[in-house]
């Protein structure tokens, strides 16, 4: 642990974590591998259990058939973590349980093995959120199912949690679940996509803020916590837990159901991005309101020939009389975006891509991830259809932004770097063939 953190009692939020010394932005404030994380079902073929590489070709365990490495390094080392994990899941084929079920047990065995501790922790299992008192009965009912589950899946290990030499509150499988699902995070690769969740447990000390002052990026399953603006000594660290480019009201909502707290932070009481968010007359964008949901249904189908006909005939029909900055309009045209990346519609998508962008760089002040990963992907398709002057600006702008969040030897920032000089490079090529 870096000696520039301490937790403490913010006002009005609980615990709290700060700095002690003054931390520059892109300044990276802490770095951690997680006490127990798992590749999340979704994704099980495709990502490496050890390392949470995405890889063509994986090995399968042969015992349980559900783990997967890129080779036999990455089998060998998982070994110790998988092992009485191994015998679990064999126990329930063909079912597989949730994530949150199998995250859960990964942290008994964690907290069961003497090797893994966290004792040097900042925040303990024990002080661990579980928000039991303040969820709904239907919620709590969800919980209950997952922890019989949890308690079926263990049986062949650990048949009676509470004969175990646990924390108190590891010892009782539904508010073990409890405060896993409140104080996991999502581990996410270099594009943002989805690939695990991991508990990092003095991280969950991290209050939220619409507009917070760092952002979390992964290494495959190390946290990287950096600061997207100065932060002076004493002042709160703050991440946020939500997507920020939703409307306040959204945010608060989903805030409160997720995380049983309604946020005060100075977005949310001023509101001020809701105006821009809306912008245009209602009656012009309310079409485009009302056919997302049946869109991102689309998405979630993956039938991207239905999603792009869908998307862009609304966009150059209604849609041409509603701002840029509209966030449903912004939503369509993203989803345009993938829609035409997909099926190689490699010209579209760049023009999708460059409309989206301007609008970006207002919703995000601070350097965000998101928005980098939106430059670098309309930079590799400016690229791609060599329009290399483009391609080098919007590279630069995504590496304004990547610096501070990913640092500099993260994979992102050399793959950047990368594809830069390339464009340089072709640069003087063209100019030379000229004369
Ligand atoms: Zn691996
Ligand atoms: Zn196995
Ligand atoms: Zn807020």
């Amino acid at each position: 642990m870096a000696p520039m953190l301490e937790r403490f009692v913010s006002s009005g939020k609980g615990n709290g974590l700060r700095t002690t010394t003054r931390i520059k932005r892109g300044e990276l404030v802490y770095s951690a591998e997680p006490l127990a994380c798992c590749v999340s079902n979704k994704l099980a073929r495709d990502v490496c259990h050890h390392c949470f590489t995405r890889c063509e070709t994986l090995l399968r365990c042969s015992q349980c058939k559900m783990a997967r490495y890129c080779n036999i390094t990455c089998q060998k080392q998982a070994w110790s973590s998988h092992k009485r994990e191994c015998k679990c899941l064999q126990s329930l084929l063909p079912r597989i349980p949730t994530d949150s079920v199998r995250l859960a047990a990964r942290l008994i065995f964690a907290l069961l093995s003497p090797s893994k501790s966290s004792s040097e922790e900042l925040y303990t299992l024990e002080e661990h959120e579980s928000h039991l008192n303040s969820m709904s009965e239907q919620k709590k009912q969800g919980l209950s199912q997952l922890a019989s589950m949890l308690e079926l899946y263990l049986q062949q290990e650990v048949p009676d949690l509470a004969q175990e030499a646990l924390p108190p509150s590891c010892r009782e499988p539904l508010s073990l679940l409890a405060k896993v699902t409140c104080n996991c995070f999502t581990i996410s690769d270099g594009e943002l996509q989805e690939i695990g969740v991991g508990l990092y447990p003095s991280l969950s000390l991290l209050n939220h803020d619409c507009r917070p002052n760092c952002v979390m990026v992964f290494v495959g399953t190390k946290l990287q916590l950096r600061a997207v603006r100065d932060v002076n000594p004493e002042e709160e660290l703050t991440i946020s837990y939500v997507e920020t480019l939703s409307l306040t009201e959204a945010r608060q909502r989903q805030l409160e159901d997720q995380y049983h707290f309604t946020c005060h932070c100075q977005h949310c009481d001023t509101q001020d991005k809701d105006g821009l968010m809306l912008s245009g007359k209602e009656s012009t964008w309310c079409p485009l309101k009302e056919a997302l949901p049946r869109l991102e249904g689309l998405k979630a189908e993956l039938d991207w020939q239905a999603l792009l006909q869908g998307c862009s005939h609304l966009l150059s029909t209604v849609g041409s009389d509603v701002p840029d900055q509209n966030l449903y309009k912004l939503r369509m045209t993203d989803m345009a975006l993938d829609a035409s990346i997909h099926l190689g519609h490699w010209e579209e998508a760049a023009e999708y891509g460059e409309k989206t962008l301007q609008v970006y760089s207002q919703y995000y002040p601070d350097p965000h991830p998101v928005h980098g990963v939106q430059l670098m992907r309309v930079g590799k398709l400016q690229h791609y259809l060599e329009h290399i002057e483009d391609a080098l600006d919007t590279f630069k702008q995504a590496y304004q932004i990547i610096k501070p969040t990913h640092g500099d030897n993260h994979p992102m920032t050399t793959d950047l770097l990368m594809r830069m000089e390339e464009c340089r490079t072709e640069m003087v090529q063209q100019s030379s063939s000229k004369h």
